[in-house]
């Protein structure tokens, strides 16, 4: 689809957030209300997920303005997992453009679980998008660098950008899920014989694997949504990470295809672009008003955690983030 967009200025589209101490008491209400909830499943196809503690829970908002409220285990470290797809497509798209990716890539849903096989072939080769496997092996190839080693440092600096600090790799995680992703490793030869990755296959499946093995904490990844919903600026740090337009078009991205099959569902119902992960984090972002991220490792059956998107259900409507809401304007004429 081509809508020839004439390039000019973009106003942007923006409201904002109730008093800081009032988002403190909604945040703490919403984790209070779930706190027992024990729906879910944690994940065990990666062997060292399955030891996780099902009742770590966490809920950080962080505002585009820097303020920070955090209840629970929000300072508990997990593996970062799908969630770093979408800061590796911003990466990729700050680098090249997001014409590239789209090229390559796509942005449109599959409908089909994050490690679909048929996936691609339905689609003729084509990985369809950056928020599932075959799509984030796409992009990942596509990261600046001439080498692996290059291209890994450039990743693991820039999620360590938008985190506002050092992040590193847990190698228990790297190690189980390298022996156990034959899966990805196979996605990696398709998407070669499509000719949608053309340097070594199973050097990206590695890069991929360690960009998934990062460790987090809830409280990191709203930093790192709040980024994306400051126009590219981390607001703890100030440090310019991305432009305004790379964090529209990963938005964009995750509004569409960031919680898998259910994307749709959530879009309805929640109204945020989201990216969810295996472990158990979600982060969603309200642009120019700031992230909220979630922690809870028990997962419903697309692989999204059945508390956090309770809560950021409940935090997406008493904070007034979903996009599509209004209210009527007394006209002026
Ligand atoms: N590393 C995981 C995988 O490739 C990430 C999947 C996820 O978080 N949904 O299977």
């Amino acid at each position: 689809m081509h809508l020839d967009i004439p390039d000019i200025k973009q106003e942007v589209s923006t409201g904002s957030l109730p008093s800081r101490g009032r988002v403190d008491e909604l945040v703490t209400a919403a984790y209070t209300r779930y706190r027992n909830h024990t729906a879910g499943a944690v994940a065990d196809y990666i062997p060292a997920l399955a030891d996780a503690d099902p009742n770590l829970f966490g809920v950080c908002v962080v505002e585009s303005a820097g303020a920070t409220h955090a209840v629970g285990d929000t300072d508990t470290l997990f593996s970062i997992q799908s969630i770093s797809k979408a800061f590796v497509y911003a990466l990729v798209c700050e680098a090249f453009g997001h014409e590239a990716v789209h090229k390559r890539v796509g942005v449109n849903n599959t409908g089909l679980p994050f490690n679909s096989v048929m996936a691609i072939e339905l689609n003729h080769g084509h990985p369809m998008n950056p928020m599932v496997n075959a799509g984030a092996l796409a992009t990942t190839a596509l990261t600046p660098g001439c080498t692996f080693d290059e291209k890994w440092e450039g990743i693991r600096a820039t999620l360590s950008d938008f985190a506002g600090r050092e992040l590193v790799v847990d190698d228990e995680v790297y190690r189980s899920e390298s022996e156990t992703n034959m899966r990805n490793k196979a996605l990696a030869r398709l998407l070669q014989s499509y000719g949608r990755i053309d340097i070594d296959p199973l050097g990206v499946v590695d890069i991929y694997t360690r960009q998934c093995s990062l460790l987090v904490t809830a409280r990191d990844l709203a930093v790192m949504g709040a980024t994306l919903a400051d126009a590219g600026v981390n607001p703890l740090t100030g440090e310019r990470v991305v432009s305004a337009r790379v964090c529209r078009d990963t938005l964009a991205v995750l509004a569409s295809t960031g919680m898998y099959e259910g994307s749709g569902d959530w879009l309805f119902e929640i109204g945020l672009p989201a990216k969810s992960g295996v472990s158990g984090g979600i982060v969603a972002v309200a642009p120019g008003k700031g992230a909220v991220a979630t922690f809870s490792p028990p997962l419903d059956s697309a692989g999204n955690s059945e508390r956090g998107q309770r809560v950021i259900a409940r935090l997406s409507r008493a904070l007034g983030l979903n996009l599509f809401a209004s209210s009527v304007q007394v006209a002026t004429r």
